[in-house]
């Protein structure tokens, strides 16, 4: 069975207060009580010496006379504060003696101590005994006391009551801790549990796809802040993806759109009869297939890059190799076109990925060899610094406009895009490379001016 944050943290407040209260109390009354008795023990020992020499002041040596009136009220004093007294004199025959002077008042209160005591310590199983003590002045005996009380120790009503009340306060001040822990308790574990609801209900809301949701539920709690922050952080990632995936589908659907509008309206066309199904219009129609498939193809090696899949198998290479053997690739773009490329250094070391590096040179140089004109110049060079080795790719090609500059590694980002669509691109050669030379820590940058041409700097950390 599962109970909430709200009910635990009240549960436990309770049953620590509750268990202090049960210790303090324990402790309290343990050693109070103990102290207490030792100190009436103590008491009682002492007030039987001081009844002794008070009868002892009594007897006038020289009259060798008792005085029976102040031995008579020492003894009632004494019989109502517990203590049963018998005076003998030295002859030992009785001068005083409570019991027989009144012994229903004797037998009460020695009842109502024992009864007391039984009821309030039976542990001490307690009864009256009577110690004798020789009654002396100035070194000579004058006769003997018996003095008889409950024993070890007892406590007279004062003293019972005294007890008590401390016995209440200690009570009260339990209760009244407990009562204060309950609503202290409640209302910490409130507080406590509100944010984390309001957290809840908030993540819930983003689950249910209400990416807008943000928490402005402040407390003065360290880690609440902190789930507060991860869940608002969260939500923005969240909104952005989502963002960033529709627009993604309208991208893609977008430029899907106009390669098969035209396929849809040649073909109609041509079923149609309008239209004749000449070579020409049927290498139009393949054109725009190749397009689409280029497109798909294109948005497939980007997916593999973006994903977590994007695993390097870097090993040590040379660049110089590899960009020789992309310029012969392109031999046939470049006859056409009569171009000059050349190539500046002989090799440059570099730690990466074989494979993505050499895409990135493609995409890098087809679009060098793309937008250029007829004899134009397309030159590679390396370079080398202390902790970073790389390339720049430059042609004097057709540049690119200055404000177009920060979005051209966008995906299908495409400059002047009735140009591009002659030059058959997707706009997602750049982000391609882009992700490549981002994922073995380096940075690619360009330069370029309108009719003056573009350079494309790549720069890669050298481990
Ligand atoms: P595309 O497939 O359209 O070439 P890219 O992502 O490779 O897509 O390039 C994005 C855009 O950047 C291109 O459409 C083009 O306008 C511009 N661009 C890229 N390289 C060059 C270059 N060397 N010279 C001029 N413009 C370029």
């Amino acid at each position: 069975m599962k109970h909430s944050l709200k009910a635990k943290l009240s549960a436990t407040i309770l049953v620590i207060v509750l268990l202090t209260i049960a210790i303090i109390s324990f402790l309290a009354n343990f050693f109070i009580n103990r102290q207490f008795t030792d100190y009436i023990t103590k008491q009682q020992e002492l007030k039987a010496q001081i009844i002794t020499s008070s009868i002892s002041q009594q007897y006038t040596k020289f009259t060798n006379q008792w005085n029976l009136d102040y031995v008579h009220a020492i003894g009632m004093f004494s019989l109502y504060e517990g203590y049963i007294v018998k005076v003998y004199d030295k002859d030992n025959v009785i001068l005083w003696d409570a019991q027989s002077h009144d012994m229903k008042l004797c037998n009460q209160i020695m009842e109502d101590i024992s009864n007391r005591m039984r009821i309030e310590y039976p542990q001490i199983e307690g009864e009256f005994t009577s110690t004798d003590y020789s009654l002396e002045q100035n070194g000579t005996t004058v006769g003997k006391i018996s003095i008889s009380y409950f024993g070890p120790f007892f406590l007279n009503e004062n003293e019972f009551k005294f007890l008590h009340s401390l016995n209440t306060i200690l009570f009260s001040i339990g209760f009244i801790s407990l009562a204060v822990s309950v609503i202290v308790g409640h209302i910490l574990a409130k507080r406590i549990t509100h944010p984390i609801l309001k957290t809840v209900e908030a993540t819930k809301q983003i689950a249910d796809g209400n990416y807008e949701v943000r928490l402005v539920e402040e407390s003065n709690t360290m880690e609440l802040d902190m789930l507060v922050g991860s869940i608002n952080h969260l939500a923005v990632s969240l909104e952005t993806l989502e963002k960033l995936r529709k627009q993604l589908t309208e991208d893609v659907a977008h430029e899907l759109r106009t390669p098969i509008t035209i396929l849809q309206s040649y073909i109609e066309a041509m079923t149609e009869g309008i239209w004749e199904a000449s070579p020409e219009r049927l290498q139009s129609c393949y054109e725009e297939v190749i397009r689409i498939g280029k497109l798909v193809g294109d948005l497939e090696s980007l997916a593999k890059l973006e994903g977590e899949n994007l695993k390097l198998n870097k090993t040590h290479m040379d660049l110089y190799p590899v960009v020789v053997k992309t310029v012969d690739s392109f031999a046939s773009e470049i006859e056409n076109k009569k171009l000059e490329v050349t190539i500046k250094g002989s090799h440059l070391e570099l730690m990466a990925d074989q494979d993505r590096i050499k895409q990135v040179v493609v995409n890098l140089f087809s679009n060098a060899i793309k937008y250029s004109k007829d004899n134009c110049k397309i030159s590679f060079e390396f370079f080398e610094t202390k902790d970073s080795t790389g390339f720049f790719i430059k042609d004097n090609g057709v540049g690119i406009p200055k404000e177009e500059l920060p979005y051209i590694f966008e995906r299908f980002y495409r400059a002047d895009k009735s140009r591009n669509r002659l030059t058959g691109g997707t706009g997602i050669g750049l982000t391609i490379v882009k992700s490549i030379v981002e994922a073995h820590g380096g940075r690619i940058s360009v330069e370029s001016n309108m009719n003056e041409g573009s350079k494309f700097t790549v720069t890669l950390p050298k481990e």
